[in-house]
């Protein structure tokens, strides 16, 4: 018997992977990397296979959970000259749907704070949910597994299903919503220079690097060291 690879067939299936571009800015990327935000105007490159196949396993998992009546509402937010789109998973519920690999006990990812404050202030309320689905490939790390866990309902193997609700204070989400607003000007201000800014060494200027996981799996990583 012999194992064929096949790579053909392989690039025909992700081709139906449909990755539909937004116009505007997205909400997620001011909230993570600027630079990639930056990218993603000037100069967009398709997402790599690896992250396109997280992101189709995630609006899976939230078909399923939400029902597709109440998931994806693009809301287009004007900031000045341009715009913010914000994708909102599940506004009937006032939910928002993430899948990670690394176990959530009690502290959401940094960057997803604003964004769950953002759509709390866009819909005129201080509380939003985040429904999480842990899909990490192993058993999480001694110190990231909670002390109550595992028990037979809260197994902290992936999969598993871990539901919150973020409730801010107003001034938490006039914090998180100013945040956003200033990124989206920073961001503004450097597409504004696109291609006229340029530093004495002869490069471009782009937004300064924001290294976080999302390195790995970004699609500009082996561009973007250029602005340095
Ligand atoms: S590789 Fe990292 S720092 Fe560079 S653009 Fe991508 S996410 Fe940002």
């Amino acid at each position: 018997m012999q194992l064929i690879r096949d790579k053909k067939r392989e690039d025909r299936l992700m081709k139906n992977l449909k990755h539909k571009p937004l116009e505007g800015v997205h909400l997620t990327s001011l909230c993570s990397c600027l630079r990639a935000a930056y990218y993603d105007q000037v100069d967009p490159l398709p997402p790599r296979k690896r992250m396109l196949l997280y992101w189709i396993i995630g609006t899976m998992f939230q078909r399923k959970f939400y029902q597709k009546q109440n998931s994806n509402k693009e809301l287009a937010c004007p900031i000045g000259d341009g715009f913010i789109y914000t994708t909102p998973d599940n506004i009937k519920e006032q939910a928002d749907f993430k899948t990670t690999r690394k176990f959530v006990q009690s502290e959401l990812p940094e960057y997803w704070w604003p964004q769950v404050a953002f759509y709390a202030w866009w819909n005129g309320v201080t509380k939003w949910k985040v429904d999480i689905v842990y899909i990490g490939s192993s058993y999480p790390k001694k110190k990231d597994i909670p002390a109550w866990a595992p028990t037979e309902d809260d197994d902290c193997r992936a999969p598993n299903l871990i539901c919150y609700t973020v409730q801010f204070e107003d001034e938490e989400i006039e914090e998180y919503v100013n945040f956003v607003l200033d990124r989206a000007e920073e961001l503004q201000q450097y597409l504004s220079e696109w291609g006229r800014f340029v530093d004495g060494y002869g490069k471009v200027c782009v937004p300064p690097m924001e290294q976080s996981f999302k390195c790995g799996e970004c699609s500009y990583a082996f561009q973007c060291n250029l602005g340095e």
